[in-house]
């Protein structure tokens, strides 16, 4: 018998209760992340179970899209996997198109990062990196007349956004027409590894047992018994939006205090707040008021256009907003894929795919030690 890894004392493949079923891989989790990663390590040629029921507030459905690496840029290794996974997601977005039979809109035409003042423009100024370039008040007119008088902008040809419920739909396709995935529709309560593999238990009482689990259950990650101190930091960090029953403008506007993303069915989204709520996904007046005004702020047009709706979505997120990927420093088999915080749309390709790499034993191309699992 093989005493576990995990520090609960159990002897994990042996005394657990449950009737056990098998799989190669446990994901759990069902937003973008375990969506994502079950594919990807399905088309290696693996068994996978994917694990989990969708909580209110899951950041995957409330998100704005932005595919994004220029805006607040990371530094190093961090920035060169965003902007890696940014590049990913046009063949993405068409291999995910061909597989589901379904559309995912894909914004390709670039994000305007608006300074309104000298101030901002200066410091905006200071930290254009090529291939972003600098826009003058008139040329941003001439790009984008419905918005503010501005103070210029930079013009970050690369970025762009995907609108993201079209985009779990496709993947919830591909995952539901996949012969080597298998879903259920069961909350992870306890992990226990050693260093043979994994049992994950349920609320529903069945005991899934495999050689690997993945833990990409965002904000939620750190609730589950025997998820590891790795992942202790992800908190809930609320976000509030709001969609404009109208689109003005064609590009994806950044502001120092909000951003505008238009989307193909003509609405516009507008966000998005940052609050520590726990895991109270609801929405406040006052902040729907103040994602309101600040997007009349930036583009005067809103103050006509009736707002459709609003919502909230809780982002699994670390102190250093960066994610959690890689091994647990302990138990191999224990992979964590979470606190993806405010870029998890963005980093999934690429994350899925790393991922996919650490199980089948493949080294990532990519430098994931500002991911490191254990680094809070
Ligand atoms: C308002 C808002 C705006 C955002 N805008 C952007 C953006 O523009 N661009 C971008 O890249 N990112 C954005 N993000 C961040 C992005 O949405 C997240 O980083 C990403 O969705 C995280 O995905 P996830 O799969 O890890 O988590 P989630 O989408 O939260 O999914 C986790 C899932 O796990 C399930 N779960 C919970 N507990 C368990 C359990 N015990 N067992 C099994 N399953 C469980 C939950 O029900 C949930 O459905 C935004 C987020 C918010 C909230």
């Amino acid at each position: 018998m093989l005493r576990t890894n995990s520090g609960l004392g159990s002897y994990a493949h042996m005394t657990l209760p449950g009737r056990e079923m098998v799989a190669d891989v446990t994901v759990v989790g069902t937003g973008i992340i375990a969506l994502t990663a079950a594919i990807e390590i399905a088309d290696r040629g693996l068994s996978v179970r994917l694990l989990g029921t969708t909580h209110s507030g899951n950041a995957s459905s409330a998100a704005g899209g932005m595919l994004a690496p220029s805006i607040g840029r990371e530094t190093g290794s961090a920035h060169a996997f965003a902007a890696a996974s940014r590049d990913n997601y046009p063949g993405f977005v068409a291999a995910l198109a061909e597989r589901s039979g379904l559309t995912v809109p894909l914004n390709t035409g670039g994000i305007l990062e608006i300074a309104l003042d000298e101030a901002e423009a200066t410091a905006l100024m200071a930290t254009i990196e090529r291939p972003s370039i600098w826009y003058s008040s008139n040329e941003v007119r001439m790009e984008e007349p419905s918005l503010a008088d501005t103070a210029g902008a930079v013009y970050h040809p690369l970025d762009g956004s995907v609108e993201p419920l079209p985009l779990l739909d496709a993947l919830s396709s591909v995952v539901a027409k996949h012969e080597r995935i298998t879903t259920a529709r069961e909350d992870c309560c306890e992990l226990h590894a050693t260093e043979l593999g994994c049992n994950v238990l349920t609320n529903m009482e069945s005991r899934f047992a495999s050689d690997y689990v993945v833990l990409a259950a965002g904000a939620w990650t750190p609730l589950i018994v025997g998820a590891g101190n790795a992942v202790a930091s992800v908190q809930p960090l609320r976000g509030q939006m709001i969609a404009f029953e109208g689109t003005p403008i064609r590009h994806v506007t950044c502001g120092a205090e909000g951003y505008l993303i238009p989307r193909t069915d003509g609405y516009t989204v507008a966000g998005g707040t940052m609050e520590q709520a726990g895991f109270d996904s609801a929405t406040t007046p006052d902040a729907i008021e103040s994602i309101r005004s600040r997007a009349t702020k930036l583009c005067p047009a809103f103050s006509a256009i009736p707002i459709h709706s609003s919502w909230a979505g809780l982002r699994p997120a670390t102190p250093d907003l960066l994610p959690i990927i890689g091994a647990d420093p302990d138990r191999p088999r224990v992979i964590y894929a979470c606190g993806h915080s405010r870029n998890g749309i963005l980093l999934a390709p690429l994350t899925a795919a790393v991922v996919a790499d650490l199980i089948t034993g493949v080294v990532p191309r990519y430098d994931l030690s500002r991911f490191r699992p254990g680094r809070h």
